[in-house]
């Protein structure tokens, strides 16, 4: 049974990329940190279309219980392999850089760097045993562009952005591929205080995307036919920065 791990799979942009793996016959380890009703109805909607998968929980920045938790899984699901990892698991907590808190530079850069490491370390050895793998990161126009008020956001997807390339090339010879999106601005729980109908007007397609469009796009880049395409960053934003 192919096997493919999604973080932050409970919400938002990961839950529409455990549907589009689902819908690609993946079996869908759906990973959250806290929200079990949210995970639970993500399950739910994989089984009612067809598909499979089970819960995961475990808190990516947290590498005690990431090793607890997937070596756990490894050791009872012998004929099972991750042969897909999206890491899609973020947050933000955004301030002007000179009114940031050690606490919001740490949480920040831990959900999202921290926890590409060691989800990443974990299942890595498997997919280069197996001689197959897709990685696709989750990142964002911050971490291209640089944001103000996100010096901690950008500075960890950004992070992301540099590990990407750097592990694309140790393992290419591998057959596994890694490789990020960058989404703009995406309607999910993450931007709901955000003002579409004004940030609307700088954005040439002239409205947010929708967690399909970067799930169809993390699905394409996790097929076997992308076999050719590793380190690069998909920008997903209609158009606002190219
Ligand atoms: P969201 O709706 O806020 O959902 C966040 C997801 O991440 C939830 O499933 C949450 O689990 C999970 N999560 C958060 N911290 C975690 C942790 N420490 N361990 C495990 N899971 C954790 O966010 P979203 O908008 O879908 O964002 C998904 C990814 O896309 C993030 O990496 C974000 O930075 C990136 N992104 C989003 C946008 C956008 O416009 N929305 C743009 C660019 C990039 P619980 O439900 O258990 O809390």
């Amino acid at each position: 049974m192919k096997c493919a791990l999604v973080t932050g799979g409970s919400r938002g942009i990961g839950r529409a990329i455990c549907y589009k793996l689902a819908e690609m016959d993946y079996y869908v380890l759906v990973n959250y940190k806290a929200n079990e009703q949210e995970a639970q109805k993500t399950l739910a909607k994989i089984k009612q279309n067809g598909g499979n998968g089970q819960l995961l929980k475990f808190d990516v920045g947290n590498k005690a219980e990431i090793n607890q938790v997937l070596s756990n899984w490894a050791e009872t699901n012998t004929d099972k392999y991750i042969e897909v990892l999206v890491n899609n698991a973020g947050i933000k907590d955004d301030e002007l850089m000179m009114w940031m808190k050690d606490e919001q530079w740490d949480s920040v850069l831990k959900t999202s760097l921290d926890g590409f490491f060691y989800v990443t370390r974990q299942v890595l050895s498997s997919m280069l045993m197996k001689k197959y793998g897709r990685i696709v990161n989750v990142v964002s126009l911050s971490g291209i562009k640089g944001l103000p008020g996100q010096v901690n956001y950008s500075a960890a997807k950004a992070g992301v952005i540099g590990a990407t390339k750097a592990l694309a090339q140790e393992i290419a010879r591998k057959g596994v591929t890694v490789n990020a999106v960058a989404p703009g601005f995406i309607t999910t729980d993450m931007t709901e205080g955000l003002d579409e109908k004004e940030l609307r007007s700088i954005i040439p397609v002239k409205r947010f995307g929708t967690p399909e469009e970067v799930a169809h796009a993390v699905g394409f880049l996790a097929s076997a036919e992308a076999g050719y395409i590793t380190g690069e960053v998909l920008s997903i934003n209609g158009g606002l920065y190219t």
